[in-house]
Parts: structure tokens; sequence; C-alpha cells
């Protein structure tokens, strides 16, 4: 599978991994847009938000709150910390295995743009 997020996931690409699981893979994103900025993927390969079925919702779910845990972990879950999922280029998803944003660490705008 030539995926970028599968060869981080399998360790063939290196990443700065915080989290790691039976489910998930938690690493710093290349290029940062807010202080804290984490990627949270399934080890199993998604391509898109369109690709997920009713099997993958606990893993959706689990996806989710790890990136709650990992908010307090970062002592961002108070003042507040955005998780993110693009879904297809006309959102700004640029890698196609699914994956939420962590941001924290700076007042997040709205609308995101
Ligand atoms: P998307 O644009 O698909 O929502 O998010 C993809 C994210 O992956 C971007 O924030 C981008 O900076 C990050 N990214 C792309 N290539 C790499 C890489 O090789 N290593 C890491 N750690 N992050 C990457
Ligand atoms: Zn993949």
């Amino acid at each position: 599978m030539d995926c970028l997020f599968c060869k981080i996931a399998c360790g063939e690409i290196p990443a700065n991994i915080i989290y790691r699981d039976d489910l998930i893979v938690v690493f710093d994103d290349i290029n940062p847009q807010a202080p804290h900025h984490k990627v949270i993927i399934p080890q199993k390969h998604i391509a898109t938000l369109n690709e997920v079925h009713d099997e993958d919702s606990d893993l959706i779910g689990h996806m989710a709150l790890s990136g709650a845990m990992l908010a307090k972990q970062l002592n961002i879950a108070n003042e507040g910390y955005r998780l993110v999922l693009n879904c297809n280029p006309g959102a700004g998803q640029s890698v196609f295995h699914i994956h939420f944003h962590l941001l924290g660490g700076r007042r997040m705008n709205w609308p995101p743009g």
C-alpha cells in the first residue's frame, strides 16, 4: 500500500510518535499549525471519512476519545483545543488515510476558513 500514514504506522517512515495502541497511532505533524499539533490515525487504512462504515464506529470513537485523553495530558483540555478531520481535497485533505488533527496551545478562530 503506497500510503504515507500506513508507512508511518508500521515504522517505515519515521515520525515523532507520542502514543500508540492496537488501533491507532498519534504523532507530531511535520508542519505544525499550532503550538500543539498532533495527527491521530487508525492503524487500519481508510482513505476518507466517506469510506468509514458502521463496523468502524468504535474505531472512530476511540480516535476521538484518545484526542481528548491526549489534550488532558498536554494540558490544553481546559483552555480548549480542536479535533479536525478534513474530508477530500475541497476541505483540505492532502493525505488519503483518515486522521484527526489535534490542535491546541493558541486561540482558535471560527469559522476556520
Ligand atoms: P490533511 O491536509 O490531509 O488534513 O493533513 C495531512 C497532515 O499531514 C498535514 O498537516 C501535514 O503537515 C502532515 N504531514 C504530511 N506529511 C507528513 C510527514 O511525512 N510526517 C508527518 N509527521 N506529518 C506529515
Ligand atoms: Zn494508509
